[in-house]
This record gives C-alpha cells, sequence and structure tokens, in this order.
C-alpha cells in the first residue's frame, strides 16, 4: 500500500513552550512527514513573551535536539488560513484531560465544517498532564522551580523576563 506524505501543523500560543507541549510534538514526529510549529500572534491573551522570542526559544529547541521535519512559524488570523498558505492535511492538537476534550472538539469541529480540515489530538504523557503554560507563567512568577516542566533555554529565559519585570514595576 502507498503511503501518503502527511505534513501537520501544530498550532498554539507557545508562551512559552512547556515539556507538555514538546511531548505532543516527539509523538508527533513519529506520526507525520512534516510538522510546523505555528506560534499564534494572538493580540487577546496577556502575553509574557512577544511570539519573535516564543518562535525564538521553539526554535532554539528544535536545533538543539536535531528534530527532523520540524519547522517554526508565527501567524496571524485563522488556523485554518494557515493551514491551507502551509499545505498542511492535518491539524495536530494535545490533550491533558477530559477537560480539554470539550474545547478542543468544538474547535475541531468548527474548523472542520469551516475549512474541511481534520485535527488529530495526541494524549500527552501522564507526567505533563497537569502543566499549562499560564501555571508555568504563575508559579515561575512566584519562584518555583520549574526544571522538570520546562526546557533548560525557556527557564534562563523566565527568569530574565520575570527580573526585568520586578525591577520595572
Ligand atoms: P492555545 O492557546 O491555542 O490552547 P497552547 O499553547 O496553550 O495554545 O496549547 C497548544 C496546544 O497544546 C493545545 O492543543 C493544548 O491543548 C496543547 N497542550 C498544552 N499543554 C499541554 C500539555 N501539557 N500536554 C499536552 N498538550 C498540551
Amino acid at each position: 500500500m502507498r503511503k501518503k506524505f502527511v505534513r501537520a501543523i501544530f498550532p498554539g500560543s507557545f508562551d512559552p513552550i512547556t515539556n507538555g507541549h514538546l511531548d505532543v510534538i516527539d509523538r508527533g514526529i513519529k506520526l507525520f512527514d512534516e510538522l510546523i510549529i505555528a506560534v499564534g500572534r494572538s493580540p487577546v491573551k496577556n502575553q509574557l513573551f512577544t511570539p519573535e522570542e516564543r518562535v525564538e526559544m521553539i526554535k532554539e529547541i528544535v536545533r538543539e535536539r536535531r528534530m527532523k521535519g520540524v519547522s517554526v512559524e508565527s501567524f496571524e488570523g485563522l488556523t485554518v488560513e494557515c493551514a491551507a498558505r502551509k499545505k498542511a492535511d492535518v491539524i495536530l492538537r494535545g490533550l491533558r484531560s477530559l477537560t480539554d476534550v470539550q474545547y478542543e472538539f468544538q474547535l475541531a469541529m468548527t474548523n472542520r465544517a469551516v475549512a474541511g480540515i481534520e485535527t488529530v489530538f495526541i494524549m500527552t504523557s501522564e507526567r505533563y498532564g497537569f502543566t499549562s503554560s499560564t501555571l508555568i507563567r504563575e508559579v515561575a512568577s512566584l519562584g518555583g522551580d520549574l526544571s522538570n516542566l520546562i526546557p533548560e533555554n525557556v527557564q534562563k529565559r523566565l527568569k530574565k523576563r520575570l527580573k526585568c519585570k520586578k525591577i520595572a514595576r
């Protein structure tokens, strides 16, 4: 049987990227021929890092870990439009728990209804089932140890950013 080439897009805020995201990416690489990590430039969310900084951090990780077939970029607007521009076959999303499921189902059904694109879900490892970028930002602002939950380059940037914020206050 001929194996189809599959390009997936993994959209998200990644503010910042966590080991939970990376766990989904590692599993995704095994399933897809190409994986595009697409960092949203959503103006709505309370951001700690600029889209450029987030892309840079992820690129550092992709380079350092020699992730084959993985590319990183930022996008504005609808995920489905970015997917179409990039000629992605599927959207990849991660699931942590049942609470993610309801929202992710709505999103996946909307994307399928408006653009006919399928979403593939990957369950994260139990280790990262509770990890979210929001929690990482909160724990980091209180000085907690996050070494098990985020990569080293992200830890360094977080420390630096929060120090600057404290000085600015
Ligand atoms: P968004 O704001 O689009 O939800 P996120 O950066 O928060 O962006 O998440 C991007 C994707 O990664 C989403 O599908 C989210 O459910 C998933 N995700 C986030 N954290 C984890 C984690 N710890 N394990 C698995 N998937 C995760």
